[in-house]
Order: structure tokens, then sequence, then C-alpha cells
């Protein structure tokens, strides 16, 4: 009996499982990963076409965090942050400040995204309150978006199929339309809609009442929700206008597109538009350690000091062996270089998706920056028609290539941009090979999809 058989037997066995996740759906079960790669127990190699959700950014197995986490696990895994400070956390806190846009220099460590940008949200509001502007809690976000799923960050996500059910229990937001000026059928250029996106944020504001707004929140480049979409450049130094003319705080989610992705530390940093808090997770920690991290400046956390303190917190918070994790992960992205890999192969890639768009004319737009790139998919590219929910083209496509070895993201959202979209997002480590095999894979797939889709 050859090894794999023994393993795939190994698998069956296992059949009865007591975790419960979003579907039933059972998959092979892991046995390890290194650089852009994982085995599965049946044998079985993929491709980390999208590192996962966008969170190993370094790769898999990387032997330089490994050591660093357990020379730390053989000192002290955890020490509660009331109690003691520790070496990792302080030490990630100065690294981060030091690649963060100048000023952005006090840190709060999390877990993980939800988590960070909930954070996010309490600091603004428990700004506004130590600043004597208590009428302002209203945070403004886009639909659609993804910020998280527990109840306050849920409450800034604009998925109408997350939150549906929740709605009664969390005060919903208000929203402006994503900057999808890709997809408006007028005689504006690019820069005049991303102005006028931009514009749709003030009209809210004015709409709500600028004394009720404490926040706007948003995704420099989209992640989840619509897949790598970038506005036109003319969008952010407007928004930031915009923000500063009523006094509104900007938070940038940079849960999936921080930590070096997409050929900047921070997606935000391709434009003029510093933000007054950032979310990060995801890439932060590359898998090696549940870490995320809200920074902000001296400014906003100062009120809080002096009134008794960030009324929040959670346990985990400030983890040594998470904050161990983060620093090796940030010492290896330094001494590798490989935020300009991203970008370099981030070029790549983008070059494979546009000859992938011309020979597959469904796919109706390609974008994204750096390694965080992500395509659209339609039934008519002319008018945009979508393609027939029945269809599922999206989780097709993702099943497809998952049949040949790959791994690639994408989601429908409910009540969002019709089309249906994918992301490819390797680590930051792959090389232009790499790359090339990843494209091919994506065409291989799309091939079948497009037979299916006639
Ligand atoms: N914010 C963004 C932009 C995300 O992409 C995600 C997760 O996909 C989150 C927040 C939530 O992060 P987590 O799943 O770690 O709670």
């Amino acid at each position: 009996m050859s090894k794999s058989q023994t393993a795939a037997q190994a698998t069956e066995a296992r059949r009865e499982s007591h975790l419960f996740y979003l579907s039933s759906l059972r998959r092979p079960l892991i046995d390890r990963a290194e650089g852009i790669y994982m085995w599965t127990q049946d044998g079985r190699r993929f491709i980390d076409g999208s590192s996962g959700p966008m969170v190993a950014n370094i790769g898999h197995s990387n032997r330089n965090v490994l050591d660093a986490m357990k020379r730390q696990m053989d000192r002290a895994t955890f020490a509660y942050r009331l109690h003691f400070e520790n070496e990792p956390a302080e030490e990630l806190a100065r690294e981060l400040a030091g690649k963060l846009p100048e000023g952005m220099d006090r840190i709060f460590f999390v877990s993980g995204g939800s988590e960070a940008t909930e954070s996010c949200i309490k600091l603004a509001r428990q700004w506004a309150v130590a600043t004597g502007q208590a009428s302002r809690w209203k945070v403004i976000t886009r639909f659609p978006s993804y910020h998280g799923g527990t109840l306050g960050s849920l409450s800034i996500t604009g998925d109408d199929a997350l939150a549906e059910t929740f709605e009664p229990m969390m005060r919903v937001m208000p929203t402006v339309p994503a900057p999808t000026a890709w997809r408006d059928r007028d005689n504006l250029s690019m820069e005049q809609r991303g102005v006028r996106y931009a514009d749709m944020l003030e009209d809210k504001i004015l709409a709500e009442g600028p004394e009720s707004v404490v926040a706007f929140i948003m995704e420099p480049i989209g992640g989840a929700a619509t897949a790598a979409l970038v506005a036109p450049d003319s969008y952010y130094a407007r928004i930031r206008e915009i923000c500063d003319r009523y006094g509104i705080l900007l938070i940038h989610d940079e849960v999936m597109s921080g930590a070096g992705r997409t050929g900047k530390f921070l997606g935000g940093d391709h434009w003029n538009c510093k933000p007054d808090i950032v979310a990060l997770s995801k890439g932060l920690g590359s898998g090696y350690a549940p870490l995320g991290a809200l920074a902000a400046p001296m400014r906003l956390v100062q009120p809080l000091l002096a009134s008794g303190g960030f009324q929040h917190g959670h346990t985990y918070a400030g983890n040594p062996l998470a904050c161990a994790a983060g620093l090796a992960v940030l010492g290896e992205m330094d001494r590798l270089d490989l935020i300009a890999n991203a970008a370099a192969m981030g070029d790549v890639l983008m070059d494979g998706l546009k000859a992938l768009a011309k020979r597959f004319p469904f796919i109706a737009d390609v974008r994204g920056k750096g390694l965080l790139t992500g395509a659209e998919m339609v039934a008519d590219p002319e008018t945009l028609r979508p393609i027939d929910q029945g269809k599922k083209a999206t989780q097709r496509l993702l099943d497809l290539a998952y049949e040949r070895g790959l791994i690639i993201y994408g989601r429908r959202v409910k009540g969002g941009v019709d089309g249906d979209n994918f992301m490819v997002a390797p680590p930051m480590i792959v090389t232009s090979e790499q790359v090339g095999e990843i494209v091919s894979i994506i065409g291989d797939s799309l091939e079948v999809l497009a037979s299916e889709l006639d």
C-alpha cells in the first residue's frame, strides 16, 4: 500500500468532526507547509496563491521566525500586560512605528483583524468623548466592504449577507459607495470620478450631521469585498481634505493591504493621504501567531491617557510570543527585501492577469497593487451584466484551481458589486517562475469555467 493511500485512509477515518465553521465542506488535512507550498496528509501539494486569506506574507515555515519564537517560548509565552511589560512587544512597537507614517507612533496590540478595527472605532469614540465632542459617534463606512466579524467591526462592514441576521443587535453605521469608478459609464475622466466618489462622503457627512460623525473607515486598497479595488488617485487626497474640513478622523483598515504586500509597507503609502488611525493584522503575524495592531499619533492618545486610559483591551494583547513572531517577521521582510520583491513580482503577476483578461473577455477588470491583485468577471463586459448567480462562477473558479493544486481567494458580496471576483496574492517571497505557474493554472481553470459559462 502506498504512503498516500495510507494517508487517504487516515483522512477517511476522521469523518466525524466536532468542529463547525461557515460550511460543512470537508477539506484535506494539512501536513506541512514551506515557502509558498502546502502539503496535505493525503500527499497533495498546493501553491498558496492567496497566502491563505492574505496572511502568510513572508511564506510558510521561515526558519528565522520559528527560531525566534522558540527562543521566546523558552523564556515566557505569556505575561499579562497589567502585570508585566515584555521586550518583544516593546521592540515590535518601536519597529512598527519606524515603518509607519511619521507621528503614527503609539501602538496598541490585539490578536486579529476584527479586534484591530473594533479597537480603532473605540479609540475614535473615546477620543471624541475625552475632547468634549461627545455628540460624535457615527463611523461612516463604504459599501461593499469588510472590516471584521465581531458586532462592532460588523457594524462598519458593508455586506448585507453577513450583517442582516445581527442587525437588531448593533448600531448599523452610515455607508457611502465604494469607489468602483471603472464600472461607471459616463463622460467623466477617472480622476473626476475619484473626486465624485470622495464628495459622496461629504454629502453623507452633511446628511448625517457633521457633529454626529466621529470617523470614516476605508481600506486604501480593497480586500475581501471588492477584490483589490483601487480608487482613482484623486480620491485619496480629497477624502483627507473632507475629513479635515469636518474634524472627522480617517481610519485606514490595512489589515489586508498592510505589512508590505502591496509593494509599500502600507497600502495607503501609495498616495499622499495620511490616516489618523491605522489597523493592521494578517501579514503582521504572517500566520506565525495571531497578531494585530492599532497605530495612532500621540495627539489622539494623550486625551485618553489624561482621562484614565483606553477603556478597552483583550487578555492576549501584546502577547510576548505573538510579538516575538511579529518582530521576526518584520526582520525577515527587511533582510530579504520582500517589499521590493512584492512590487516587482506584483508587476509580473499583473501582466499575467492582464494577458488572461485578453484571452477571457468575461474578465472585465484586473486591478491591485503589488501582490494584492484581483479580477472581476461578468457575463457581458460592455454592459457589465453579472454572471447568472446560479452558476456560482467565483466558487467554481476557486474549486477548479484547487483541483489543480492552486489556492486563490474570492467571494461574492450580497447587495454589493454584482460581479464575481477573485484575488491572487501569493507570499512575498514568490519568484517569477512561480508567478508564471500560478497564472498558468488560473488560465487552465478559466478555460474550463469559460466552457461552462457559454
Ligand atoms: N479588515 C479587513 C480589511 C480584513 O480583510 C479582515 C479579514 O479578512 C478583517 C478586517 C478581519 O480580520 P480577522 O478575520 O482577523 O478578524
